[in-house]
């Protein structure tokens, strides 16, 4: 993980003398169609259920070119195979389908809200046994992995922003013989690529960073493991949680520009949290270091927090995270949310407006909550 840039450094030439891409060219690039002439630039949307007999895929459930091209645009980015699929949770769902009867599986406490339902949901069904740590305490979470056949990590944590020691739990996770999952949704694979720290999978809700533009759900999962690989494509064959032709081009569209997002939407978020701490409404900043993810926690409480979210014209008051657009919510006015999470945050999601401007429309709101 770099916590500097929002595109990996390092060595320019591989091994081979061959020069490397750096993720910006990756992101431009990979999933191209092949450059012959006349050529189309852009993969097209290929609307079709059925293929002609004789071929590899047969039916669209099983394959389908425009998802090709964006599982080649992600799986180079995070430096693996990827899968799309209809959702983030569908791909949630496909990595807890993964583990045997009653299996143990390990996750943050704070993870995604529909990660923890679809294993509560599980665990209470007796499919499953869940245990939810907590993902800064890495001897606790090391002491968990014990007998686990899965270890969830989601790291920045979602809405708490937590950050776990992927590279140390993982270690402890594959000594226990369990797969290492990272939910890599709030980091996006231009600040943190778990695959070089061994994990096993990857998870993305493409819904959010990836796509960018609030107008898409889809899910994707990538792995270097060609087994695992085939595993999780024979179950996505098999419950047909597969995206849409169109989501899948919108998402491609998206990912092209996702260096240029998140390299914005970070510096966005570190000015804010600057200014914001000096700002007598807010008693706590929550940031990572890194990424576009913000929580705040007021002087004057909950009350505070439903008032601001009413109060701006730019912030938009809504759900969900990762687009261009800054949008906020208090997080408890979910009845469904950890009971752990304060009941006055307010999780931001620093869009790429021009910094001044969203600080002007915080600041008028925030005044008048200490007015
Ligand atoms: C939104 C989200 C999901 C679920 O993805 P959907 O595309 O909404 O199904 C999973 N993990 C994280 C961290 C998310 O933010």
């Amino acid at each position: 993980m770099t916590d500097q840039s929002p595109v990996v450094s390092g060595s320019s030439t591989s091994p081979d003398g061959q020069p490397v891409r750096r993720p910006a060219t990756v992101a431009v690039h990979a999933g191209r169609p092949e450059r012959t002439p006349d050529a189309p630039f852009n993969t097209p949307v290929t609307l079709a259920s059925v293929y002609v007999a004789g071929g590899d895929t047969e039916y669209g459930r099983y394959g389908n070119p425009t998802w090709t091209a964006f599982e080649e645009a992600l799986g180079a980015l995070e430096g693996g195979r990827c899968l799309s699929f209809a959702s983030g949770l569908a791909a949630v769902a496909c990595v807890l389908d993964l583990v045997g009867q009653g299996a143990k599986v390990v996750m943050p406490r704070h993870s995604y809200q529909g990660s923890i339902m679809q294993l509560a949901d599980l665990e209470a069904r007796g499919r499953l046994t869940g245990v939810l740590v907590d993902i800064e305490d890495t001897a606790a979470v090391i002491a968990a992995c014990e007998d686990a056949a899965l270890v969830w990590l989601e790291s920045p944590t979602n809405p708490a922003l937590e950050v776990a020691d992927i590279p140390a739990i993982t270690r402890a996770a594959h000594a226990a013989g369990a797969y290492v999952v990272v939910d890599n949704t709030f980091a996006t694979p231009l600040l943190q690529q778990p695959l070089a720290d061994d994990v096993d999978l990857v998870l993305h809700s493409a819904t959010k960073y990836i796509s960018g533009h609030s107008d898409v759900l889809m899910g994707a999962l990538i792995t270097r493991d060609e087994q695992l690989f085939d595993v999780l494509k024979k179950r996505r064959d098999l419950t047909g949680a597969v995206p849409g032709p169109m989501e899948a081009w919108l998402a491609l569209r998206g990912l092209r520009t996702l260096h240029l997002r998140v390299e914005r939407a970070q510096d966005n978020a570190r000015e804010l949290v600057r200014r914001l701490g000096e700002h007598p409404a807010i008693a706590t900043v929550r940031y990572p270091g890194f990424g576009a993810v913000v929580g705040v926690e007021f002087t004057q409480g909950a009350l505070a927090a439903d008032l601001l979210v009413h109060k701006t014209k730019i912030w938009v008051h809504a759900t969900s995270l990762g687009g261009v657009e800054s949008t906020f919510e208090r997080r408890r006015r979910w009845k469904t949310e950890s009971q752990t999470i304060p009941e006055d945050l307010v999780r931001m999601s620093v869009g790429v407006e021009h910094v001044d401007d969203l600080w002007d429309d915080l600041r008028i709101a925030l005044d008048t909550l200490v007015g």
